[in-house]
């Protein structure tokens, strides 16, 4: 029950709400006492003084006994706890209105009663009571005088009610039973509203907590839905904490998806690189397996003819396990490049050179459009001459017989353009999207010699330069691929 964050604030706010209200109840029960003794003596004040003016209660220093008894029943009619005495100078008891035996003192402290008479005395001032040694009460005093003479002091006990128990102070005062009501009320009052306010405020956070629970029992891969509140709108600390999950979350469902489709992808080339090691090598052998087990009976020719498409085979094993250790090199987070400025135009003279024999051994013209002048670039001139090389390769590889292949350079502001055309096979849009993907090759084009890998490479060698290969085809048209790098001016 206490698991739950409302339920421990509500807990600590009704412990502090307890220890205040009954630190208030002390307060009142300790003070009311001594309040109500001031208001007696506050409101008695001059009575003794107001007697002494009208009676003369010692004359020729002898106690007026007539006179002592008038004030008393006239006192007693107003108020019957009162009890009159009359002092000495030194507060030496000579007279007074108690019965006979229930005075215990003989005389009281004239202190207390000098402090009464004073201008700056604060109420209440307590005097000896003369019916205990023990007790002291509030009093109302006046000096006697005869002739400017101090003959002695009335001291009158205000009296009251004494209070021996809490029960009993209740009891009689209906004041201070109004306050601690009152105290009760307004703790049962902010306890509740405290309840309720608490399980209010803290409400999103165990929403929270209950969709973080529902989250981690996903697979991850699923958004949690969490309610409209924590859009961060409210910008309090509860607010941020619910955003910032939800951010989290999609982070994971993210990073899972990745995984995910790494995981399979890898899957995939594991798969598509057995299958496509296995056919040459696989051919590899049945070549040589022939050529062992009939010896024999097989003419020269036919030998010769074994033996070169053995070799042929062991090459095209030996390029697909190149290119895959390349692009796996180029997709390596570290590749290291050589970046250098170098001209671009004898790069791809060069290129063509090479393509020449090639491009006229299959009766395609292979055309160059580079500019006279040298054209500076700059990046890794073995990677660039690689991505030439690959396009020239599949351009003279997928154009027909008396077709056509251009390569051109176009300066641009402050790029030089490498475009290679060719009037070829061509291909569907759908196969431009998914030609650069690894192991990709266009279903029409498969009696053609390839690994499918030339062009991941080319797209990674573009990435690593920061820009990227575009393709523009039509089918039995002809495909153009360009790209772009940065000019370099020396
Ligand atoms: P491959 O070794 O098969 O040529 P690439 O990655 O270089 O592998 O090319 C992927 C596929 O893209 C090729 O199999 C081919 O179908 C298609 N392709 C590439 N260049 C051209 C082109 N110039 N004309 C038509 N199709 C092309």
């Amino acid at each position: 029950m206490f698991n739950r964050i409302s339920n421990r604030l509500f807990l600590t706010l009704l412990i502090l709400l307890l220890a205040l209200s009954s630190l208030y109840i002390s307060m009142v029960i300790y003070s009311a006492p001594l309040f109500l003794q001031e208001l007696n003596q506050q409101l008695n004040l001059n009575l003794a003084e107001n007697i002494v003016s009208e009676k003369k209660l010692i004359i020729d220093k002898k106690i007026n006994h007539k006179a002592m008894k008038t004030v008393l029943n006239g006192m007693m009619l107003v108020n019957p706890g009162i009890e009159i005495y009359i002092t000495d100078q030194q507060g030496k008891l000579l007279a007074y209105s108690a019965p006979k035996g229930v005075v215990k003192r003989e005389s009281i402290s004239i202190e207390p009663v000098k402090k009464f008479f004073q201008t700056n005395r604060r109420l209440p001032i307590l005097g000896d009571d003369p019916r205990s040694h023990e007790t002291n009460k509030v009093f109302s005093a006046a000096p006697i005088k005869s002739n400017n003479q101090l003959d002695g002091y009335l001291y009158i006990v205000l009296g009251g009610q004494t209070y021996d128990s809490i029960v009993n102070i209740l009891e009689s005062n209906y004041m201070l039973r109004s306050w601690i009501s009152a105290i009760v009320i307004s703790v049962l009052i902010a306890s509740l509203i405290g309840y309720l306010l608490f399980r209010y405020i803290t409400r999103r956070v165990f929403v929270l907590s209950e969709a973080m629970d529902k989250f981690k029992k996903t697979d991850f891969t699923q958004s949690v839905v969490l309610p409209e509140r924590f859009d961060g709108r409210k910008g309090d600390e509860i607010d941020y904490l619910g955003s910032t999950f939800h951010q989290m979350s999609e982070r994971i469902i993210q990073q899972v998806k990745l995984l995910q489709h790494n995981d399979s992808s890898r899957r995939e080339l594991i798969a598509n690189v057995s299958h496509d090691l296995r056919t040459p090598l696989a051919s590899l052998q049945g070549y040589l397996e022939t050529l062992l087990l009939k010896n024999n009976s097989l003419t020269n020719i036919e030998i010769q003819e074994y033996i070169q498409t053995a070799y042929e085979q062991s090459k095209r094993l030996q390029k697909l396990i190149s290119e895959l250790f390349e692009l796996a090199r180029l997709e390596n987070q570290d590749a290291n490049l050589n970046f250098e400025t170098f001209s671009m135009s004898e790069l791809a003279h060069d290129v063509s050179h090479k393509f020449k024999l090639n491009a006229k051994s299959k009766n395609i013209i292979l055309k160059t459009q580079i500019p006279a002048r040298p054209v500076f670039v700059s990046g890794d001139i073995g990677l660039i001459q690689r991505v030439l090389e690959n396009l020239i390769d599949n351009a003279i590889k997928y154009t027909p017989a008396g077709g056509e292949v251009e390569i051109a350079l176009n300066i641009g502001e402050q790029a030089i353009s490498t475009v290679i055309r060719d009037s070829g096979l061509g291909m569907t849009e759908e196969d431009t999207q998914q030609i650069f993907e690894r192991f990709y090759r266009v279903e029409k084009h498969r009696n053609e010699d390839g690994s499918g890998l030339g062009l991941a490479i080319v797209k990674r060698i573009m990435q690593l330069h920061n820009t990227s290969i575009s393709v523009l085809s039509t089918p039995d048209k002809g495909t153009i691929f360009s790209f772009n790098l940065p000019q370099s001016i020396i």
